[in-house]
């Protein structure tokens, strides 16, 4: 299908199906329930708008960059109730669609695309955060599969999870990048518990999540055994390129088109600073935007985002930093209320820190991109990748 007539059909069932942008977008008042998110992915994936560029044999579309490009620009017009799905359509899809094998893909796809399974990633832990490679949840083989033991931290939507891409150590015996799988878990499982954690906004995006005894089956395993390290790489990269390398969009609360509607609500749009700041946020959005899709076409076009995806990631977080700032100065001292037309926009800033630190912090990401991109030395973090994990000396 060309992407000018994708464009029309996304543009029309949008306006049928989804709440618009405009006058709703600094009221704060949009907050769908997991319910109405659910309901919403179905429709949009029963109207063959959800899995773009995924293969039309597990529920996806079949299409190209170009029908995603659309789709994002005239979805940018629209509230989309849709993040419950980002985790699971962003990191763990992609990682099974190149990784896993053919049951896994017929399996777990389709209900991920039409939102009746929802997936969280289980990487982080209490001493495993930018060094992930130093995780502590283990697994050992069991006459059935694999049995988990530990915990995980940070864990986004685990609280609405069905699955998880999980990484435990199955060899402890090898260095620790080594000896690490990924697993499918099934998060309704009696052993797993989820314990919210409350951020400065009065939500609980994130959780702390425990192992006990937690059998998983041989057949869950992603990718191959003790081979998980490689797995995480891929992950890690879709999900660089999900946070960093997104379009512009017209609906996100510290963005060009919301900060200048704030400002015109409370007649500051024509004062010269305010415009000086909003010139430079679109012009700072777009060129973040024309680098993820650079990072897209050449992908399609065979050269792998690879660690470029870091540079993305970066180049997004810097700017929700700086739009941040923006909108403190558009908006003055009431934003700090959390309420009215601009309670959408001081939320955003609450949360742009922790955006710059999911994912990989931005100073790991300036350590990939100096010696991925650059060529520059290694971290000396790295010093200790030949010994022995169950040999290194790790807080506990
Ligand atoms: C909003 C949010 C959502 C998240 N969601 C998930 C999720 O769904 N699943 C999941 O697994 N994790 C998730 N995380 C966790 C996230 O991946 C980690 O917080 C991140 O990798 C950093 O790890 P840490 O918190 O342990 O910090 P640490 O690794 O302890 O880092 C602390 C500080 O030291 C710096 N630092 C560490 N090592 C180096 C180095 N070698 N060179 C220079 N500086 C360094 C870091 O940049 C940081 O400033 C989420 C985090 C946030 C904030």
């Amino acid at each position: 299908m060309p992407a000018d007539e994708f464009r029309t059909k996304a543009l029309t069932w949008l306006t049928e199906h989804a709440r618009p942008f405009a006058g709703e977008s600094a009221d704060g008042n949009f907050a769908p329930s997991l319910k109405e998110s659910k309901a919403f992915q179905k429709s949009l994936w029963e109207a063959g708008l959800a899995g773009i560029t995924w293969p039309k044999e597990y529920g996806g579309q079949g299409l190209g960059e170009d029908e995603v490009i659309a789709f994002n620009e005239v979805a940018s017009d629209f509230l989309l109730p849709t993040g419950p799905f980002v985790i699971g359509l962003g990191m763990p899809g992609p990682t099974i669609l190149e990784l896993g094998t053919e049951e896994q893909k017929k399996r777990h796809i389709p209900p991920m695309l039409s939102g009746d399974e929802i997936w969280c990633q289980l990487f982080s832990e209490p001493n495993g955060g930018s060094d992930v490679a130093s995780l502590q949840t283990s697994a050992v083989r069991t006459e059935m599969g694999w049995l988990i033991n530990g915990q995980k931290v940070w864990t986004s939507g685990a609280q609405f999870s069905d699955f998880g891409a999980i990484l435990v150590r199955t060899d402890p015996t090898v260095p620790r990048h080594s000896g690490i799988t990924m697993f499918i878990v099934d998060m309704h499982h009696p052993g797993v518990t989820v314990r919210p954690l409350v951020v400065a906004t009065g939500d609980a995006p994130f959780n702390e999540v425990y192992f006990d005894d937690v059998e998983v089956p041989l057949d869950a395993v992603i990718g191959e055994v003790n081979q998980g390290w490689a797995a995480a790489v891929v992950m890690l990269r879709n999900e660089r390129v999900t946070i960093g390398a997104g379009g512009r969009s017209r609906s996100n609360p510290l963005g060009y088109d919301a900060l200048r509607e704030i400002a015109a609500d409370i007649g500051t749009a024509d004062d010269t600073g305010v415009r000086r700041r909003l010139a430079n946020l679109y012009a700072r959005e777009t060129a973040v935007a024309a680098f993820g899709r650079v990072l897209h076409e050449g992908a399609l076009a065979g050269n792998p985002i690879g660690a470029r995806g870091s540079a993305a990631k970066l180049a997004g977080a810097e700017l929700g930093l700086w739009a941040s700032d923006a909108a403190e100065d558009i908006v003055g001292q009431d934003i700090a209320l959390l309420t009215g037309k601009s309670a959408k926009a001081a939320r955003m800033i609450l949360r742009a820190p922790g955006s710059a630190t999911a994912g990989g912090s931005n100073e790991i990401q300036r350590n990939i991109v100096a010696e991925r991109v650059l060529g520059l030395p290694k971290d000396p973090g790295a010093a200790d990748r030949k010994t022995p994990f169950n040999q290194l000396k790790l807080s506990k």
